[in-house]
C-alpha cells in the first residue's frame, strides 16, 4: 500500500492536505509537533474520506527522533511504502534583524530547513529503489520577495527553494518528482495576528487564501497526472507577487 505523509498535518495547510490526500484514496499519516488534540481532529476528517489514518508526532527538526519514527513505522509496515511526502512544518518567529535572538534565528531555519531535509533522506532510499514518488514542500511567498521582519523565515524557505530544484535533478529519473508551492497570506492560526483588513488591500484578490485552496494545488502535484513537472516553485498568492 502507497501511503502520504504530511509533516505538521495536525493544523491549518497540513490539515487540509492531509484531508485532500485522503479524498484522492490515500492513506494518511499525520505528523506534528505537541498538538494531539488538534492531530486527533485532523484523523476524524481524515477517517471520514474511507482511508487509515496513522498519528505520527516527531520534532522534524530532531534527526535521531526523525529516524526513531520513520524506522518504527517502517518496521510495523514492512509491505507499505511512503510515495508520497508533504514537507509542511515550518514556524515563523518574527523579528527586524537588529533585535532577532539566536533562536528565533536557528528555531525557524531548523524546522523548515532541517525538518525538509532529516525527512525527505530518510525517505528517499525508498522511493528510489521503488521508483515512485512524489515530494512537495511548502515554503512561501516570503522565501521568494523577502519580506521585512522575516529574515530567519525568508532565508529558511529561499533555501528550501533552492533544495527542491536540486534534489529535482537528482532524482527526476527514479520517477520522484521535487517540487515547491508557495502561498501568499493563507487563513490559518500562523496569520491570525496579521491585520487582515490591511494586509488584504494589498492583495490584487482582495483576501486571504484558504487552505483548502493551497491543499488543491498540493494535491495536483502529487498526483499521476503531475509526473512531468519537478523542480518547480508554484506561488499561490492571490495575485501578490509573481
Ligand atoms: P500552522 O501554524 O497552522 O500549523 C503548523 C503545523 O506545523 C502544525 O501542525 C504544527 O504542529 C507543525 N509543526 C511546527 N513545528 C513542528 C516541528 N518542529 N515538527 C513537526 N511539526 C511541527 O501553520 P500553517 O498551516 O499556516 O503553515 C503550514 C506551512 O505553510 C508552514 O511551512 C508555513 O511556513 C507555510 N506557509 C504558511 C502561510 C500562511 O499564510 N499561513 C504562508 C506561506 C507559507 P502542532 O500542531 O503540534 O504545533
Amino acid at each position: 500500500m502507497n501511503y502520504a505523509l504530511v509533516t505538521g498535518g495536525s493544523r491549518g495547510i497540513g490539515r487540509a492536505v492531509c484531508v485532500k490526500l485522503a479524498e484522492m484514496g490515500y492513506p494518511v499519516i499525520v505528523n506534528y509537533s505537541s498538538n494531539k488534540a488538534a492531530a486527533e481532529e485532523t484523523k476524524t476528517l481524515v477517517e471520514a474520506q474511507g482511508v487509515a489514518c496513522e498519528l505520527l508526532p516527531f520534532n522534524v527538526s530532531d534527526a535521531v527522533a526523525v529516524d526513531r519514527a520513520m524506522d518504527t513505522w517502517q518496521e510495523s509496515h514492512p509491505d507499505d511504502h511512503i510515495s508520497v511526502l508533504i514537507n509542511n512544518a515550518g514556524i515563523c518567529k518574527d523579528s527586524l534583524m537588529v533585535f532577532m535572538s539566536d533562536e528565533q534565528w536557528h528555531s525557524v531555519i531548523d524546522t523548515s530547513l532541517d525538518g525538509f531535509f532529516f525527512v525527505t533522506r530518510k525517505l528517499l532510499k525508498g522511493m528510489i529503489s521503488k521508483r515512485k514518488g512524489r515530494i512537495v514542500n511548502i515554503v512561501s511567498l516570503s522565501g521568494l520577495k523577502g519580506i521585512a521582519g522575516q529574515t530567519n523565515y525568508s532565508a529558511a524557505k529561499a533555501a528550501v527553494i533552492g533544495a527542491t530544484k536540486a534534489l529535482a535533478q537528482e532524482v527526476a529519473a527514479r520517477k520522484i518528482t521535487v517540487n515547491a508551492v508557495a502561498p501568499g497570506f493563507i487563513t490559518t492560526d500562523m496569520t491570525k495576528d496579521l491585520d487582515e483588513e490591511a494586509l488584504k488591500k494589498t492583495i490584487p484578490s482582495g483576501r486571504f487564501g484558504l487552505p483548502d485552496e493551497v491543499a488543491d494545488l498540493v494535491a495536483f502535484l502529487a498526483s499521476e497526472k503531475a509526473a512531468y513537472i519537478t523542480g518547480e516553485v508554484i506561488s499561490i498568492n492571490g495575485g501578490l507577487y509573481t
